[in-house]
């Protein structure tokens, strides 16, 4: 594409289209990076430069772009056909990727339920829980305990369980009422977890052990109360196991999700995990549960999948449910147990047909194994960072494989933040971009979420460009 025509499409861009998440004022007042193509992990630009995508295209592409076996599956179901209807009629890859769901998810996961994006996957699954107990004869369990910071999309019901400040604060009318339990977050601990042994200047918030087990003892022990009060009201606890992503990746002490799931069975309520961000192995595992499975704990009643489940190809969602659930919807039809739910493109063909294909790359790569040889270089090469001289606004590194959170701050001692109109994460990225490496920041918490397959030389590329960003970021200190 000439530079001319880039021209066109930036006019174009700034005049008619509205870009989610984005202040379009600002956005407005600069050229907008125009992506035409992509290889592997690059992007590519419409000037033909070429970026790492640090951010796995928000946080969906697993194997690359344009991997050949995924692209040629989903022009195999294009010759087929397109689009048609799972109202009332099947087809084979919403069939095929249904049973392969079911094989890997853990527990007694069985069903899945398609929809096209997060939000609609947890929307699923509020209904679901609330209309299993409505035929359950309990109506009166309606309500949801949810993790505070949580995220979990931005249709009414995914923003009444998350919250977000930021996000939500202009239509809180619109949401209905929901309770939250504190999260276990290291850089903001409440008063109640006490005073804990001093911290040495090289050990992150996240990782001060004493914290940690205060954090964990005193988030579950607000949980068990709140639920001694509500349980009977309370259809299910909603959370993003082991990595809350949107909160700023606000990770989990190992055992929290375990304990979670022990209090949701000890007071008979549902838990709904969203693993919309964490499946598919970005912390790991293939679902992030499985680092707290036990013989106690078999695994989520309900099972929020998207983002990841097409491998970045395609819209597609599942909410997966167990046989338990699935019975309280059906019986005789004058019991009315159906679920009267669903979307036009629910379980789309070429999309399943991508997720069926990434699927069994899984397997061909053993792509699990990678990514735990990446986590271990993350962790490796984002060491210089600890040095609070050479890295004064570094407040906290958090990472659970390759899902990595540094968060930012005006002074390192005192932990004081930036002020938000600064938009510094902003400018720390705009920092990044500039020598080839997308990447995103949520506030001033600077995201990397490496592509899952990504080669070990282009993620050591990515993260020394990162950390060589921070040595020499100095920017210019608050006016008073
Ligand atoms: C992104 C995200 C969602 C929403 O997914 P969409 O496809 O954007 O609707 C929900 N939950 C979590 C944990 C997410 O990260």
């Amino acid at each position: 594409m000439n530079a001319n025509d880039t021209k066109r499409l930036a006019a174009l861009d700034h005049a008619h289209v509205w870009h989610p998440f984005t202040p379009m004022k600002q956005w407005r007042e600069q050229t907008p990076l125009i992506i035409e193509r992509a290889e592997n992990e690059y992007l590519i630009d419409t000037e033909g430069k070429r970026y790492i995508d640090g951010v796995s295209s928000l946080w969906c592409n697993v194997h690359g772009h344009r991997v050949p076996e995924i692209d040629d599956a989903v022009r195999q179901q294009l010759d087929k056909v397109a689009h048609t209807t799972l109202l009332g009629l099947a087809s084979p890859p919403s069939i095929e990727l249904a049973a392969m769901l079911a094989d890997r998810a853990p527990g007694k996961l069985t069903k899945t339920f398609y929809s096209d994006a997060g939000a609609t996957a947890l929307e699923v699954a509020f209904k679901v829980a609330v209309g299993y107990w409505y035929h359950r004869q309990k109506p009166e369990k309606h309500r949801f305990i949810g993790l505070a910071g949580a995220y979990h999309g931005d249709t009414t019901g995914a923003m009444s369980i998350g919250y977000s400040e930021l996000f939500h604060r202009p239509f809180l009318s619109m949401v209905f009422p929901t309770t939250w339990f504190p999260n276990p977050d290291p850089c903001r601990p409440p008063q109640a977890v006490g005073n804990l042994p001093p911290r040495p200047d090289n050990v992150w918030p996240s990782e001060h052990q004493p914290l940690a087990d205060a954090l964990t003892d005193y988030c579950l022990g607000q949980l068990d109360r709140m639920l001694r009060e509500q349980a009977h009201e309370t259809a299910a606890i909603v959370i993003e196991p082991v990595m809350q992503g949107a909160a700023g990746m606000v990770c989990q002490p190992p055992g929290f999700v375990k304990g979670v799931a022990d209090l949701a069975r000890k007071y008979e309520v549902l838990l709904i995990a969203d693993e919309v961000a964490t499946g598919f192995g970005r912390t790991g595992k293939m679902f992030a549960v499985e680092h707290d499975l036990d013989e106690n704990f078999y695994g989520p009643d309900i099972l929020c999948l998207a983002k990841g489940i097409s491998a970045g190809y395609l819209p597609l969602a599942a909410t997966m449910v167990t046989d338990e659930i699935d019975e309280a919807f059906t019986g005789e039809l004058a019991d009315r147990r159906t679920l009267y739910h669903g979307h036009t493109y629910t379980g789309n063909p070429l999309a399943c047909a991508a997720a069926v294909a990434s699927l069994k790359r899984f397997d061909d790569t053993n792509l699990i194994e990678h990514i735990n040889q990446s986590a271990e270089i993350i962790a490796d090469r984002l060491a210089p960072l600890r040095d609070p001289e050479a890295c004064p606004h570094v407040l906290d590194i958090r990472q659970r494989g390759i899902m990595v959170g540094i968060e930012l701050c005006e002074d390192r001692n005192s932990a004081r933040p930036f002020d938000f109109a600064a938009r510094r994460g902003y400018e720390f990225c705009a920092a990044v971009r500039e020598k080839g490496v997308i990447i995103r920041p949520l506030g001033d918490v600077v995201i990397l979420m490496p592509i899952p397959a990504m080669s070990h030389a282009s993620l050591e590329h990515m993260l020394d460009t990162v950390v060589e960003t921070f040595l020499a970021w100095r920017p210019a200190p608050a006016s008073i």
